[in-house]
């Protein structure tokens, strides 16, 4: 360990900003970067880790929001990104397998964490349009969560020149990018038919008393 100038530059590539002012620990130079990729490497692995051990415990997350969802819309948005969820689970040991390494999952506190306020939600609402609200909600906050894991995945995996790594990484993000904005839909066509059933109740109020008498 040569080096114990103060690294405190958490990404790996930060390529050309404020570079001229000097020899700072960061340099971006690929020619002598041994240490600096195996020690990428070390953390694309642990991320991975913790992104598979998300993954899995999702696949058990998801059917209990499903059973607690009631617009339709709604549950067939869970439903496939279940679906989807349980082929990321296999993404992700093929990550592993792209690197060499024996599929290890290791808790991700944050996943565990959304996963409990999920449930906590889930209990604290009304069943209905509430707690769909609540579930839609939770379940944005997961995606987030795994819209910024795959994001860093993949540029570590960029970075590292593991091009197969980065189509699958990719593949996934694209996915969980998909499922947070279906999300916003449900919950936006949820207000809108709440809206429109405003409405017709406002009209069925108005409406002249001739058209009851059947
Ligand atoms: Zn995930
Ligand atoms: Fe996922
Ligand atoms: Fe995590
Ligand atoms: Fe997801």
């Amino acid at each position: 360990m040569a080096n114990s100038k103060t690294n405190s530059n958490g990404r790996a590539n930060s390529s050309g900003s404020k570079s001229k002012s000097g020899s700072n620990g960061t340099s971006s130079k690929n020619s002598s970067n041994g240490m600096q990729s195996s020690q990428l490497m070390k953390l694309f692995e642990e991320e991975l880790k913790d992104i598979y051990w998300a993954e899995k415990a999702l696949t058990k997350a998801i059917p209990k929001m499903i059973k607690n969802a009631t617009s339709e819309e709604l549950i067939e948005a869970l439903e496939n990104h279940l679906a989807e969820t349980e082929e990321q689970v296999k993404r992700v040991e093929q990550v592993f397998e792209v690197i060499g390494k024996k599929a290890t999952a290791k808790k991700c506190d944050a996943m565990e964490g959304l996963i409990k306020e999920a449930e906590g939600i889930m209990e604290a609402c009304e069943v209905g349009a509430m707690r769909d609200a609540g579930i839609i909600s939770a379940g944005q906050k997961v995606e987030h969560y795994e819209i910024a894991s795959y994001g860093t995945l993949r540029q570590f995996a960029e970075t590292l020149g593991l091009d197969e790594a980065v189509e699958l990484l990719e593949a996934t993000l694209d996915e969980e990018k998909a499922a947070d904005e279906k999300l916003t839909e449900v919950a936006v066509s949820a207000i809108n038919i709440q809206a429109s059933q405003e409405e017709d109740d406002e009209e069925e109020e108005e409406e002249p008393a001739g058209k009851k008498s059947r």
